[in-house]
């Protein structure tokens, strides 16, 4: 059964046309239905890292949060974008607390309901988070450490509620959330979107209930506004709007991938800024994981005198900061030949071309830890803590590679390729809509892109010591 449709975009295909994915989203408790399973799983991964065994390669905490769920995030950011968004455990309990229901929808919030300050509605503080837990899985040696496993999910947990109980509706996921950043800019890429049918139908709706709320529904969590939402970034497509919505002018598409970046108008200086540091970041996650690293490492020791917490931390900075210098300065030589186009411009519009090849990076990273380590959760699942019990007769499994190296290496390569074509064709496509078409102005930018690939696939080729 069919709804209306508007029709405004050929290249699209609004699936809330079918009554019953409408009605499923339509429901205040089909969302309830997936954060409670998430939840659940949360509370027994924090058990196993707080109480059962100790062995990174034998605990559910870790090999369920660092291997399994971290890799499928970021597939799924690229296949669905923020769909996970929908079943967050984290955003689950700050919600539940607030509204002291599951999913009624209840006037009055238990919540100071403070607005989040102006000059901090932004990345800023989410890259702040995001650098400090990479810097943190490396200090601690989260990723290896069930007991910090838990504690670092359980200071999470703590912060969100604490964030939702000052702060007015979902301020912790638009601001807060160490991984909002990553999640929004890379859910740009995905083959699907939320947004208005009709932007005419918004412009005159008096209403607005999508801001405001009604009996059916909330007001949009995290303070969007359906009639001028143009990219993934922020919508957690958690469907209020969907059931708020009166006009029935929401519509949930399937679109080509990488949409985001053919029809952007409004570019951010700190999602820029956000893209390239995220590049470092991950080129570096996988540069401490290489054979060549140690010995590197090693000798910049010597020849500095300095411990080697201080060499990697220097360096971890180093590669969080090169990335902006470097993209600045192929900005500074496109601007020269470019007068009259303003640095800023020209630095944010072509930073969001960096993602797709900034999403396959970090997705030919995890698929490498997915493919060869990913079966350790069929034993771990039998046995969760470790404690000798075979709940499904697979706690003798003995986890090998799904995948051989080369394999995992051909499809990480190919990975990037597909990147790279994605970048430079939104690159050119950011050339031609905002910037007259002028191409010349986008080669230092695409000779940026290019170094960056070429780095990485060396990077990938060498031989890896892993974490697990
Ligand atoms: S309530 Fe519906 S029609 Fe009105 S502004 Fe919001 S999305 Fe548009
Ligand atoms: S735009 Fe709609 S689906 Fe997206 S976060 Fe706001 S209310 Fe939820």
């Amino acid at each position: 059964m069919k709804n209306e449709s508007n029709g405004e975009n050929p290249r699209v295909k609004d699936l809330l046309e079918f009554n019953e994915i409408k009605s499923v989203f339509a429901k205040r408790k089909t969302q309830f239905l997936f954060q409670l399973p998430a939840v659940l799983l949360l509370i027994i991964v924090i058990f196993a890292g707080f109480f059962g065994i100790q062995n990174s390669n034998k605990s559910l905490a870790t090999i369920s949060i660092w291997v399994v769920w971290w890799s499928l995030l970021i597939i799924s950011l690229a296949l669905l974008g923020r769909a996970w968004c929908f079943m967050c455990p984290f955003g689950a309990a700050g919600d539940w607390v607030q509204r002291r229901t599951f999913y009624k929808r209840i006037g009055r919030a238990f919540s100071l309901n403070r607005r989040w300050p102006a000059k901090f509605r932004n990345l800023s503080l989410a890259a702040i988070f995001f650098l400090a837990i990479t810097w943190a899985d490396f200090q601690f040696n989260l990723v290896n450490s069930p007991m910090n496993t838990a504690y670092f999910i359980f200071v999470l947990l703590g912060l969100v509620v604490m964030v939702s109980i000052i702060f007015e509706r979902r301020t912790f996921c638009r601001y807060v959330c160490p991984i909002t950043g990553l999640i929004g800019l890379y859910s740009m890429f995905a083959p699907f979107e939320l947004r208005a049918r009709e932007k005419e139908t918004c412009k005159t709706c008096k209403e607005k209930y999508c801001i405001s709320g009604n009996e059916k529904g909330y007001p949009c969590p995290v303070f969007e506004y359906p009639g001028t939402m143009e990219k993934n970034t922020h919508c957690i497509l958690c469907t209020e709007c969907v059931k708020t919505c009166h006009r029935n002018n929401i519509s949930f598409n399937l679109r080509p991938f990488a949409g985001d970046f053919l029809a952007i108008t409004k570019t951010r200086m700190d999602e820029g800024l956000f893209v390239l540091m995220l590049l470092g970041v991950t080129i570096f996650q996988t540069l401490v994981m290489i054979r060549p690293w140690a010995g590197f490492t090693r000798d910049l020791m010597i020849y500095t005198g300095a411990s080697y917490d201080s060499v990697r931390f220097i360096l971890f900075i180093t590669a969080a900061i090169l990335p902006v210098l470097i993209y600045s300065i192929a900005v500074g030589i496109s601007k020269l030949f470019n007068r009259k186009i303003v640095f800023k411009d020209l630095f944010t519009a072509y930073a969001y071309s960096i993602i797709p090849l900034g999403l396959m990076m970090h997705l030919s990273h995890n698929i490498r830890h997915l493919l060869e380590e990913g079966a350790g959760i069929i034993s771990v699942l039998s046995d969760p803590f470790g404690y000798g019990w075979d709940l499904f007769g697979t706690s003798g499994y003995m986890p090998g590679p799904i995948l051989g190296s080369n394999g995992i290496l051909l499809i990480q390569w190919l990975l990037m390729f597909i990147g790279l074509g994605f970048s430079v064709s939104v690159g050119r496509n950011i050339s031609r809509r905002m910037f007259r078409g002028n191409d010349s102005a986008y080669i230092p930018v695409l000779i940026f892109i290019f170094i960056f690939f070429v780095f990485n696939l060396w990077v990938l080729g060498q031989p890896i010591m892993h974490k697990h």
